[in-house]
């Protein structure tokens, strides 16, 4: 069996590492702040070359937390892609803002520019740029045009730990990033956690207060925050993991080569196109096929698992129907009954993509 995900091998070859981390924090009873907390957001921060880290309880909340730092009046209409997770247009609604899709491209999938521009009113405020399946946005126009337009530019970086725009990590290009490290992501935690980036000093004390109580000291709270910390022993596991993580996306990208290579030749897959300016980290590796539900089946059958992201375009989700944007003209819209992720992880050696190949070359009949 070809897994999708398998965070079993990956503990495998981390075990020592991690069940020393853990034990150290139990040791030392340190669950809440503590040294694991202070070096992941020091070493978090150089790894993508932000100014400021602050760790979070998981990535939904990093998202809201960064639209509440951003202080935005409330009400305001910011624009989210309708190809994600729900996560990016939930912290929108939640932080008491208006979502307002936009449609994204049809080849690297990330947020359509021209369709964002034409989302644009007075009321616009922000942009939810979602770095989606690995692959960055497009930052030097998203930044461009966050100045003419006078907007805020919150980077979704769930997908897209060590991502690059022209060499450039992504995270803190724009005025704020959230980041997830659910455990089946490329850096992922034994639990929910989650990070904000910022290179602004004001931005980063901001957030790390909504976090925290909205306190500077123990009991000195100068509004009401939250609770959304993350624990130490979340810390400990990441901070394994961080030491890991290139090399781990070095292999996803090797895997991500070889398909792009052995199926550039089977005219019914659309392959997901890498921008030359682009570090795509194919934290999933997407392709696009007719009758998409059939060849799920048939990889099935060969012991091939995969996955669907997304079903359902966000603006057709039950929770969006109220915004009435199900039957706008997006390729977004359409494209979800179309999408079909492939297995890629530092799970898969280079012989199980050659048998993902193979089972998808008999399947369409191509040599
Ligand atoms: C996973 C994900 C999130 C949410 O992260 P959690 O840690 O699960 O809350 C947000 N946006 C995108 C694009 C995601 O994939």
């Amino acid at each position: 069996m070809i897994k999708f995900l398998d965070l079993k091998f990956q503990y495998s070859t981390i075990k020592e590492e991690v069940d020393a981390a853990m034990k150290n924090v139990i040791d030392n009873s340190a669950f809440i702040g503590g040294e694991e907390i202070k070096n992941l957001e020091r070493d978090f921060a150089i790894f993508q070359n932000a100014e400021y880290c602050i760790a979070v309880a998981n990535g939904t909340d990093a998202l809201e937390i960064a639209i509440e730092a951003l202080d935005l009046p409330l009400g305001s209409e910011i624009i989210v892609p309708a190809n994600s997770f729900i996560s990016s247009g939930e912290a929108v609604t939640r932080s008491g803002h208006q979502v307002v899709f936009c449609d994204c491209d049809p080849e690297n999938y990330t947020i359509d520019l021209e369709s964002l521009r034409k989302a644009i009113t007075d009321k616009t405020k922000a942009v939810i740029a979602v770095h989606l399946y690995g692959h960055p946005c497009n930052m030097d126009e998203l930044m461009a045009l966050a100045i003419e337009k006078d907007l805020k530019i919150i980077e979704d970086c769930a997908q897209a730990h060590g991502a690059e725009v022209h060499g450039k990590r992504i995270g803190a290009i724009g005025h704020i990033g959230a980041f997830s490290f659910y455990p089946g992501k490329n850096l992922g935690a034994y639990g929910d956690a989650g990070a904000i980036l910022t290179n602004d000093a004001a931005l980063a004390k901001k957030s790390r207060m909504i976090a925290n109580h909205g306190r500077i000291e123990k009991y000195n709270h100068i509004f009401e925050g939250r609770n959304s910390r993350l624990d130490n022993l979340q810390a400990a596991v990441l901070n394994v993991k961080l030491k890991h993580i290139e090399n781990w996306t070095e292999q996803r990208i090797a895997v991500a080569d070889y398909y792009l290579k052995e199926l550039k030749e089977v005219p019914q897959i659309q392959l997901p196109k890498r921008e030359s300016w682009a570090r795509q980290v194919y934290h999933l590796f997407v392709i696009r096929v007719a009758d998409r539900d059939h060849l799920k089946n048939y990889l099935k059958e060969n012991d091939i698992e995969s996955g669907i992201h997304y079903p359902i375009a966000l603006p057709k989700l039950q929770a969006y129907k109220y915004l009435g944007q199900d039957e706008d003209e997006f390729y977004a819209n359409k494209y979800d009954s179309q999408v079909l992720s492939l297995p890629i992880g530092e799970h898969i050696t280079l012989n199980d993509a050659g048998r993902v190949v193979s089972v998808l070359k008999d399947y369409f009949g191509a040599k």
